[in-house]
């Protein structure tokens, strides 16, 4: 198979190509001969870039500016001959290193895994069948179909071409797409000039092709440039970045604070090693060692969440950004509702049919408005006819009995009616065999397919009916005779269907001269003939209703964006009380493409605020509505599928692309990706947004209070000249030993009750809201006065430093133990977040009492940290502090937070 490699296969003939690559046209390749070549040439993959040397990450995890001082504190310390100091400094340096590389590895793995896995898929002819595979399995000669937002798979020479332009923008960088056509081309011809052929990991943008794979893998043009593909997630949000600037100012902060500690201690006439001892202290104490890591892991925890929820996250930034949505614009079709479409109603030449049977199971019958059986008529016939052939979906019943569609719902649907009439698809595909078609866009509304019938030609034609009736001029009767077109009439039973929430079809049908093999718009502009009206429910979704009626409650609204009928769409705003009007009020009033056409930019910023339903909108549109939105400050989450949705989902805050039904185009624009296409699930995304939040909001108010309390006894003992309360390692100890067993814990912490029932953030507001600042000032207080009491009088009992220093240090872990209670709920009691639904918590605690007896019983902690075991009545004193301290955190948080947090933060 080598001489299938390595060809200019833009410069040979079509009929060349096929024969080196010993392809079929028609039928494809077997399935057994794919699986040789596929075992031959290799998956179809671009080797994911490698990550980062897990050296390099490594050794970037000391390179944080905090980590520098304790470094340097650890070098000055080991010359002055505290070996055992410096030793524990750089024993917790490393520590920290290790922490903060395994918590990054994971991270990324878990950014990597989600990468893959959203796969790309092709759709390929295989034994002469038509199926769609993941991407990975093609392989050289196989024959596929490239549809607009398809992402193309493999390198591809072109053998048929509709209308196709490709954005190659991530190969060649123009920026325009190229319109695509068949031929050979000169051999030395530029890549970015190649007509005849669709390269790997380019864009579908319009219309629809079929070619052959010529080059698979590394072996493709973009495989060739680069190898390469970054899959690799960055880390960084802005709000990580917002924190790596907190600490860089907490750096300057701390260091000024060391030197004036140092002064202090000189003053006090301490040697220089004393003085410097309690400046390395300070600077320790006031490091917060703990919180990058727990920020990268509340992150990815949150991410995780998201993924259980079906709501793959693409940039890491939108999990901070979803918390703070504050509209979310929703496509109709498959989003809000089932997208299971059921034609209810035939209408022909002015009479209504109805249709029984439920879902896609082809049995039912189609009656009159009696409900009598109707006879079959011609005309009746030819409508459901336009159905069958002007479609690409294809009806399947399963091995378990199930019946399914595969392809647009919409589609299938009329398959099953047309069934139910006694029609079938393979003897009308049959009878009238398509010669070419102009595919369905939601620009146009409309799709049309040329049909060859016995020595004749005719277009068969389905879509939206304002489309298709402006441009028919006779309508056919049930009888097939052609009738004077009454608009009127056809108008009042659309809206007869459409104010039931159904989603209407009009049919049409244009005989042409039977020499033309293919048909433009122009075809079609005018002069068609009028076949009927079918009507299909299509029921909201009811999880997607719920998740409405959450959203309203969370202060976040909803606006139905649809290419679908304004009444339609009305009505299926109303049936899911999209506006919260309740769902018996009128029904809301409707935007319409045509009245945003007519609006000017700063017109439209008025209106849409109001408006919470918008019919008939093209793509494009979507853009001007989000940017409307956002001149008005709100944060705007956008669904989209289709290929012209790109922009709209870029310019969106958090662009929501469709996992089942979106194209490759809409997916890679997007923020986040719904597995189930499914719009309760960018409910419960935002949810996990809100909760990431909270969780980061919920750790800083917690591990604050430590460095300012601890560096609030240093400085007041040094002040006062007294001896130190805490030894520069006991509190690197604190401060690690807490980050890692209990501080990790609030990563899993699960959302609040009334996580749905405030409003969103607004994304301006600091991190931490100004009532929290006065609780971690409250608490970093009630720390150091414990402290003291407790230092003072272990002192004065004439007990030694030691027992003294060890007595503090317990006092702050218990206190924290404690307030780790208090933190739990941001507003609430810890109660009602679930006492047992956090086992990382609980699990937490017990690792760290663990620890502290260890810090104080065992003989090699005694000798590294200068510890020593306490008196039992002293742990009753401790522990009766901290439940004290507890209290009165918990009792301010009622009396005084209930009123103002809820005023600045709520
Ligand atoms: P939605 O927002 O409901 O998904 P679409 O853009 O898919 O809207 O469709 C807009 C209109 O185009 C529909 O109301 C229907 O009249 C028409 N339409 C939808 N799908 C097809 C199709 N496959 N073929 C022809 N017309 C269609
Ligand atoms: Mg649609």
């Amino acid at each position: 198979m080598e001489e299938m490699r390595n060809r200019a296969w833009h410069g040979l003939p079509e009929a060349e190509v096929v024969h080196i690559l010993k392809a079929n046209k028609e039928t494809g390749l077997t399935t057994e001969e794919a699986q040789k070549r596929l075992e031959y040439f290799g998956p179809n993959m671009l080797k994911p870039k490698k990550g980062k040397n897990p050296w390099v990450m490594f050794l970037l995890q000391f390179h944080q500016p905090l980590i520098y001082i304790l470094i340097a504190s650890g070098c000055v310390t080991y010359f002055l001959g505290e070996y055992v100091d410096s030793a524990v400094i750089f024993g917790v340096v490393f520590l920290n290193a290790v922490i903060g590389f395994v918590q990054e590895i994971k991270a990324v793995k878990a950014l990597d895994a989600l990468a893959k896995s959203i796969i790309t898929e092709a759709k390929v002819m295989r034994d002469g069948k038509m199926i769609t595979l993941p991407s990975a399995e093609l392989t050289v000669g196989d024959l596929i179909l490239l549809q607009s937002g398809d992402k193309v798979p493999a390198d591809v020479r072109l053998l048929s071409v509709r209308d196709e332009t490709i954005d190659e923008s991530a190969l060649t960088g123009e920026s325009v797409p190229v319109p695509k056509k068949i031929g050979i081309l000169p051999h030395d011809i530029l890549l970015a000039d190649r007509s005849n052929m669709a390269y790997t990991s380019t864009l579908v943008t319009y219309g629809q092709s079929q070619g052959i794979v010529v080059d698979v893998g590394t072996n493709t043009e973009v495989g060739k440039i680069s190898e390469l593909i970054n899959t690799v997630e960055d880390l960084e949000t802005p709000l990580t970045l917002k924190i790596q600037k907190f600490s860089t100012m907490l750096l300057y902060m701390i260091l000024g604070l060391a030197v004036l500690t140092f002064i202090a201690g000189m003053m006090h006439d301490w040697t220089f090693g004393q003085s410097f001892v309690a400046s390395v202290a300070l600077a320790v104490a006031a490091i917060p060692e703990g919180l990058p890591a727990a920020f990268t892991i509340i992150l990815a925890i949150g991410v995780s969440r998201m993924v259980h929820r079906r709501a793959v996250v693409r940039k890491l930034p939108a999990v901070e950004t979803l918390g703070s949505t504050t509209v979310i614009c929703s496509d109709k079709t498959g989003t809000l509702t089932e997208n299971q479409m059921t034609v209810q109603n035939i209408f022909v030449g002015g009479k209504t049919f109805k249709v029984t049977g439920t879902g896609y199971v082809p049995v039912g019958t189609v009656t009159d408005e009696n409900g009598n059986e109707s006879q079959k008529f011609p005309g009746v016939s030819d409508c459901l006819r336009a159905g069958i052939l002007c479609n690409d979906a294809a009806l399947e019943q399963k091995e378990d009995g199930r019946w399914i569609i595969n392809g647009d719902p919409t589609e299938g649907g009329l398959y099953v009616s047309a069934r139910k009439y006694g029609m079938n698809e393979t003897d009308e595909n049959f009878l009238y065999p398509r010669v070419s078609l102009i595919p369905f866009e939601s620009e146009y509304q409309f799709m049309a397919t040329l049909n060859k019938h016995e020595d004749k030609k005719v277009v068969y034609l389905k879509g939206a009916v304002e489309v298709l009736l402006s441009r028919c001029e006779k309508a056919q009767d049930i009888d097939g005779n052609i009738i004077p077109l009454n608009e009127e009439n056809v108008a009042f039973h659309v809206a007869r269907f459409a104010s039931k929430g159904m989603r209407v079809l009009a049919f049409a049908r244009k005989e042409m001269p039977a020499d033309i093999n293919d048909i433009s718009h122009d075809d079609v502009k005018s002069g068609l003939v009028f076949l009927g009206l079918q009507a299909m429910i299509d029921p909201p979704r009811a999880e997607a209703t719920a998740a409405v009626a959450a959203c309203l409650s969370a202060g976040v609204r909803v606006k139905m964006i649809t290419g679908d009928h304004a009444l339609t769409a009305a009505a299926i705003a109303r049936q899911m009380n999209l506006d919260g009007a309740g769902a018996n009020a009128d029904l809301p009033e409707v935007m319409t493409g045509k009245d945003i056409a007519e609006l000017s930019d700063t017109e439209m910023e008025d209106v849409v605020q109001n408006i919470s339903v918008f019919a008939r909108v093209t793509p494009e549109q979507k853009l001007k509505l989000v940017r409307a939105l956002q001149v008005r400050g709100e944060i705007v989450a956008m669904t989209g599928d289709g290929v012209n949705d790109a922009p709209a989902l870029k310019q969106s805050n958090i662009g929501v692309a469709m996992g089942k039904n979106g194209t490759d185009v809409a997916k890679e624009a997007a923020d986040i990706i719904l597995m189930d296409d499914n719009f309760a699930t960018i409910e419960a995304a935002v949810e996990e947004g809100r909760c990431v939040f909270d969780n980061l909001m919920k750790f800083i108010i917690w591990t604050l209070p430590v460095s300012v309390g601890e560096s609030l006894v240093l400085l007041a003992a040094i002040f006062m000249g007294s001896e130190i309360p805490i030894s520069p390692l006991q509190i690197l100890w604190v401060n690690l030993a807490q980050t890692v067993f209990l501080g990790f814990a609030f990563a899993f912490e699960n959302k609040e009750k009334n996580i749905m029932v405030r409003p969103p953030r607004k994304p301006t507001a600091p991190i931490v809201p100004r009532a929290f600042i006065y609780r971690m000032l409250l608490v970093s207080a009630v720390m150091m006065a414990a402290c003291f009491f407790l230092f003072n009088q272990a002192l004065g009992k004439g007990e030694s430093l030691a027992v003294a220093q060890t007595s503090v240090v317990n006092m702050i872990v218990f206190i924290q133990i404690f307030y780790m209670f208090n933190c739990r709920s941001l507003l609430n009691g810890f109660w009602t977040i679930g006492m047992f639904t956090n086992r990382v918590f609980w699990g937490g605690i017990v690792m760290m009492i663990l620890a502290q007896m260890a810090f104080t019983y065992t003989a090699i902690f005694n000798k590294m940290f200068k510890t020593e075991a306490l008196p039992s009545d002293r742990w009753v004193e401790i522990i009766v502090i901290a439940l004290g301290c507890s209290l009165v955190i918990g009792l301010y948080k009622i009396i005084y937070e209930s009123k103002a947090e809820k005023k600045s933060f709520l």
